[in-house]
This record gives C-alpha cells, sequence and structure tokens, in this order.
C-alpha cells in the first residue's frame, strides 16, 4: 500500500462534476486522507475533467504533465483523471501520460475506493464501460455547509450535435424517488438547508422508471418529484437545473409557483436565437417556442430569474443568425447567461461540419455577446435596488472578512456585513442598496429563521 496522506481535487465543468467530485472527496475522506488545495502537497492527485470545451481540456494535460514529471521523482503519487475526458479518451490517456495510475468515466464516481484498491495492487486501471448507477452510500464531502447538489439523473438521451455528454455520461438513469428523498433527509438533519437537484436534462426525469407510479395515473416526472421533496423537515430551498425547453411543462411551472421552497430560479439553456441554426443543433424547439416558455414562466412568477446558455460560432452561423441570438437575448432580458464560442469535440455531428465558423470571428461575436450580457444583466440586477431580498447566508466574503455572502431566491449572489458564526444557515431579510450586474450588496434588516 503507498503511504498516502493528503489528496487534491481539482473541478473542471459543470455542476454534475462538482457534485461528482464531492462525493469523491468524501469517500477519500473515509479513507483516511485530507484534503488539500496545494497539488504540490498531495499524495493523491484527482482532475475531474470537462470536455465540453476545448480550453477546459487542453489545461488538463498541461497540470498533468507537470505532476507526471513529480511523479519520477515521487514514484508514490497516485494520479487520477476522471470525468468526461476520461470517459473519452479512456486507454488513449494512459498512451499519452503513462504515469497515470486510474482513468475512470463519470459513471465509475461512486466506485473510487474499489478501483483505488485495484491501483494499490499494481495495475493502471482504466473504467469506462457503460454501468447500472447503484446507489451511493459514501458520504459526500460537500464544500459548503449550508447548501449541497444532489444528483437526481444521470446521462442524457439527446443528441444535440455538438455535445459530447450523451458519449461520455451515457443514457438516461433516474434516481428513485426515496433514494433521493432520504439524501435529502440526510442532508436537511445535517444542516444543510438548500438543495440544488441536478441533471444534465432534468425534465427527462422519471421517464426511465416504469412501474412506480403510486396512482397509476401518469408516468412519474420531475414535477412528483418536486412535490414528494417539498416537506422535508428543515429544508427552507430548492433548486433544480438544468431545464430543456423541449420538455419543460405548464405543469412544472404551476408547481414552481405553487411550492414555497422551490425558488423562482429557471435555468434553461436556449443555445441560438435562430431557428436554422436550432435545428443544425437538433435542439429540437424554435426560438418562438423558448419566448413562450419564458412567457408562461413570467405568468406565474413575474419576478422569476432567468439563466440560459448560449453557444456563437456554431457551424455556418451567420452574421444574420447571431443578430438573432442576439435579439432573444435583448427581448427575454437574461439576468446571467452562460455565454461560449463553439469548439468542435470529437466524434460529435458538428464537429465534422463543412463551415466551420473562423475563430477570430467566434471570438468577436463572444466579446459582442457578452458585452450584452453584462447590460442585460445590470439592468435585471437594478429591479433589486431598495428592495427587502431574503437571503440565505453561505460563507464568510474570502475577500472581505467583515461581509458575509449568501443568495437571494432568485440566485443573485448577495454580500453584506455580519459574522458569520452568528449567521451561517440563516434565512435573512437584506436591504439592497448596491446593484451590479451579477451580485448585490446591502445591509442586514432582519433574521428569518
Ligand atoms: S440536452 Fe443536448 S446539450 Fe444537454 S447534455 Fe443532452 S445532448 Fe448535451
Amino acid at each position: 500500500m503507498r503511504p498516502l496522506r493528503r489528496y487534491h481535487i481539482t473541478t473542471f465543468g459543470c455542476q454534475m462534476n462538482q457534485a461528482d467530485s464531492e462525493g469523491m472527496a468524501g469517500a477519500l475522506e473515509a479513507m483516511g486522507l485530507d484534503r488539500t488545495d496545494d497539488p504540490d502537497q498531495a499524495d493523491l492527485i484527482l482532475y475531474n475533467t470537462c470536455s465540453i470545451r476545448d480550453h477546459a481540456e487542453q489545461k488538463v494535460y498541461s497540470y498533468l504533465g507537470r505532476q507526471a514529471q513529480r511523479k519520477h521523482r515521487e514514484p508514490h503519487l497516485t494520479l487520477v483523471v476522471a470525468g468526461c475526458v476520461a470517459q473519452q479518451e479512456g486507454e488513449r490517456l494512459l498512451r499519452r501520460v503513462p504515469e497515470l495510475d486510474l482513468v475512470m468515466g463519470p459513471q465509475h464516481a461512486h466506485r473510487l475506493p474499489d478501483l483505488l484498491e485495484q491501483v494499490f495492487s499494481g495495475s493502471q486501471v482504466v473504467a469506462t464501460e457503460p454501468v447500472q448507477i447503484l446507489e451511493d452510500i459514501t458520504k459526500p464531502r460537500r464544500r459548503s455547509a449550508v447548501v449541497a447538489w444532489v444528483n437526481v439523473i444521470y446521462g442524457c438521451n439527446e443528441s444535440c450535435t455538438y455535445c459530447v455528454v450523451p458519449q461520455v455520461r451515457g443514457r438516461e438513469q433516474s434516481r428513485t424517488p426515496e433514494a433521493i428523498r432520504s439524501e435529502v433527509i440526510s442532508l436537511a438533519a445535517a444542516g444543510y438547508r438548500e438543495v440544488t437537484l441536478l441533471g444534465q436534462n432534468i425534465d427527462a426525469y422519471g421517464r426511465d422508471l416504469p412501474g412506480i407510479t403510486p396512482t397509476g395515473r401518469h408516468q412519474y416526472t420531475f414535477t412528483d418529484l418536486l412535490y414528494f421533496l417539498h416537506d422535508v423537515p428543515g429544508l427552507e430551498r430548492i433548486r433544480f437545473a438544468t431545464s430543456h425547453p423541449r420538455y419543460f411543462t405548464r405543469r412544472l411551472v404551476q408547481a414552481c409557483a405553487e411550492l414555497p421552497k422551490v425558488c423562482e430560479h429557471f435555468h434553461i439553456p436556449f443555445q441560438s436565437g435562430d431557428n436554422d441554426i436550432l435545428k443544425a443543433m437538433a435542439r429540437g424547439y424554435t426560438h418562438q417556442r423558448y419566448r413562450q416558455i419564458i412567457a408562461m414562466i413570467r405568468e406565474y412568477m413575474p419576478d422569476a430569474a432567468i439563466s440560459g446558455d448560449a453557444i456563437v460560432g456554431f457551424p455556418g452561423e451567420t452574421e444574420a443568425q447571431f443578430q438573432h441570438t442576439l435579439e432573444l437575448v435583448t427581448d427575454l432580458g437574461f439576468d446571467q447567461l452562460n455565454t461560449a464560442a463553439y469548439s468542435p469535440r470529437p466524434g460529435t455531428p458538428a464537429a465534422v461540419m463543412d463551415d466551420q465558423v473562423e475563430e477570430a470571428i467566434k471570438q468577436d461575436r463572444l466579446q459582442r455577446l457578452n458585452q450584452l450580457v453584462s447590460q442585460t444583466a445590470a439592468a435585471r440586477s437594478r429591479r433589486y435596488l431598495g428592495r427587502h431580498e431574503q437571503v440565505l447566508v453561505e460563507e464568510q466574503n474570502p475577500k472581505y472578512p467583515e461581509q458575509v455572502l449568501g443568495r437571494t431566491r432568485g440566485n443573485r449572489l448577495t454580500f453584506f456585513p455580519g459574522v458569520i458564526g452568528q449567521l451561517q444557515g440563516k434565512l435573512v431579510t437584506v436591504r439592497i442598496d448596491q446593484a451590479n450586474a451579477f451580485s448585490l450588496s446591502g445591509s442586514l434588516v432582519a433574521a428569518v429563521a
């Protein structure tokens, strides 16, 4: 057995990866390892990778190269690559970086201790075959003591032409409502006040769960899950991500409006404001349908916060088509938007499309879109000025220790003067005095709970 004292995890990419990293950190701590933020101090380094963008992938290779060199001097060092790059590259990763001990796809995150045992008995291990998700009994080590992520569905059955997720995370597999509820109950009992329910396509939740409808009337859906979790004692807030416009229902919006713990924040990627590009992406909806969804949300919850994802420079995108994306952003007024220049991912249909857009054009469009997003986000933020907002206090502001930080129900990061020891995990009312594009600051009016 190698002498293992400290582990380090660097996580790239989405919240699903963050949640997997928390699970793997919990497993490593159960094995007696302590966490370190400095990879050079660690005996076990795990990179939980993302292959959505080329940039993140290249970063992994550069970090890995450094640690592979270190392994020549310190042979006991254990190197693990998990996540989507691991799934996509598999054995090829070992050929590229022979110093690696373990390559494991996202479906294997819950098997880390077993896989490490194989490593410690002298093997180099590649675990990328599709698996049936089993209930994970390890306790995640969560970064926050107040808010937690909970996976409800793994994988994705869509086939968006730019995306590697279906290849790397496999078919949809919903966890049972009972398993999710018992995880949420233990989180609430441990003091967590907010959960974010996660899935690549959360609206697909339940469609692979046959025969469990208690009433026999309809297929169990994500909306049913919200009702099922809502009364968990001690839980104050429920969020969820990511929604797919194609599956978004009025019943879900009504449930969000009706259930007080469900926060009025919707993360619904639209990707492009142009119907031909949406078709080439195989997204399965039009910009008109997307606009209708946002209008429906605002009909029930006029103050709801809306965020999304958008890609610029998809193959064949003309300037006029890009303008349609700008129009959509201007018309709908997003609270936040994750933007990206299209980056071809190996093995996806869009990567081999003929009319790839030049890098300089993509970057120019990205800059113009980001500028517009800052303006719309700032305009949306200003509506909070002078208002009394409910904030769940999460932690001390790392930059200004005399302040604490938390989030409004609409997910705006909010800072105000306070002592974390007295306020952490509390729902408080904050008067908003300053509104920046993506954050707010103010002063404490009252502690609510
Ligand atoms: S819905 Fe599309 S973009 Fe989202 S994970 Fe599935 S294939 Fe990828």
